[in-house]
């Protein structure tokens, strides 16, 4: 089939009377979804009254706000707390560098209104939790989880079964992305496939496993595309699949999801009937480590590295994040290589672990004390709380 050219799509030449709540200019706008069957005058004007809530706005969001926006969908919100930094432009698009530092929804809101002035952005800068999910949800008809974090992942999924609302679902990790729309009235629910998160710590956050930076941009247009045709209620969705994209290979693979009938959310035997705080913490940054004996703090360890008896470092990361930042490292071997290397390390002098941000580092102090190493600790916070404390200057990542 031959592509279109430009002048083959004009816009219609006066308004039809059922088109009357689209400006002039809003006609012209929206032209070539005009001429479209599937969409037409009716579809744009199902698109303006649409109300969309975009969690996150970050590598998922960015391309999600872009499109939704440029379509024409009348309400946008935006949910996020973060701050645009230095390293979410290597994939969050909706940014420039005069973004940085800057909160995300309010730079995202403003970059999407210069997009497409028609559509009311409404910027919810807070981070979505159970004591505001409700509220957020009930207000849009339409969930889009672009979120980055199991507790939040969680905690929408469950708001989303109790208001009834369609969630549209994407994760990316390294190479792989997975898209599905949760809507426990037609089909599964998140917890249907994962009743509950991952113990603390077990899997590694984009920050420490990486992402290609290309990768958000394709599964936000996959969810961003699921959205619109629920909106306009053409096609098949993918209510009861998860589409799994490998980009190393280009593949993509459709699997069948069926509901859980033991799911404790969305089925009979549910014991779930509030929203809650999942406790998950991927990335255990902050201040609070009093809970964990063996964990010592960056000023700790500073003084201690000053010391004539210092004790020796272990850096648990990955050789490719080694070549970001690092310490004056005395032992590098990564956390799925340390059950097979015991043998390099010392017994009988002090060893402090350290990863990124304080999980792999915990991991690995359960390890060695359990394999006998007792002058083992970890770095609480890892070179994140290192770099934010004591030195600055290393990268951040
Ligand atoms: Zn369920």
């Amino acid at each position: 089939m031959a592509h279109c050219r430009e002048e083959d799509a004009m816009p219609p030449k006066s308004a039809p009377s059922d088109i009357a709540d689209l400006s002039r200019e809003e006609l012209q706008r929206y032209s070539r979804h005009l001429v479209l069957p599937e969409v037409g005058a009716e579809g744009q004007r199902a698109l303006k009254r649409a109300r969309v809530l975009l969690v996150g706005a970050g590598g998922l969001g960015s391309p999600l706000g872009l499109y939704l926006a440029a379509a024409g969908v009348g309400t946008l919100g935006l949910v996020d707390d973060d701050v645009v930094d230095v390293t979410n432009l290597q994939r969050q698009v909706v940014f420039g560098v005069d973004d940085v530092g800057l909160p995300k929804v309010e730079r995202a809101a403003r970059r999407l209104r210069n997009l497409n002035p028609h559509v009311d952005v409404i910027a919810h800068h807070e981070r979505l939790s159970a004591a505001t999910a409700a509220g957020l949800v009930t207000a849009y008809d339409i969930v889009v989880d672009g979120s980055d974090n199991f507790p939040t992942r969680f905690c929408l999924n469950d708001a989303c079964v109790f208001a009834g609302r369609p969630d549209v679902f994407g994760s990316v990790y390294r190479f792989e992305g997975q898209v599905s729309v949760f809507d426990a009235r037609r089909g599964p629910c998140y917890r249907c496939l994962f009743p509950h998160p991952p113990p603390p710590g077990s899997v590694p956050s984009c920050a420490e496993g990486g992402v290609l930076g290309i990768l958000p941009g394709l599964v936000g247009l996959i969810q961003a595309t699921e959205t619109i045709k629920m909106i306009l209620g053409i096609g098949e969705t993918l209510v009861g699949k998860l589409l799994v994209v490998d980009a190393l290979r280009m593949r993509f693979t459709h699997l069948n999801l069926l509901k859980d009938p033991a799911c404790p959310v969305c089925s009979a035997q549910a014991s779930i009937h509030q929203l809650r705080d999942e406790a998950y913490t991927c990335e255990p940054v902050g201040t609070d480590w009093d809970g964990d004996e063996y964990a010592v703090s960056p000023t700790q360890l500073h003084a201690a590295l000053q010391r004539p008896n210092a004790p020796a470092l272990l850096d648990v990361r990955e050789p490719a994040e080694r070549e970001i930042a690092t310490l004056n490292n005395t032992y590098e071997i990564p956390i799925d290589e340390l059950p097979t290397r015991l043998a390099e390390l010392p017994r009988d002098r002090d060893l402090v672990v350290y990863c990124l941000s304080g999980g792999r580092s915990a991991r690995a102090v359960r390890l060695l004390r359990e394999a006998g190493f007792h002058r083992v600790s970890h770095l609480a916070g890892g070179l994140r709380a290192w770099t934010e404390q004591i030195d600055p200057s290393l990268p951040r990542y």
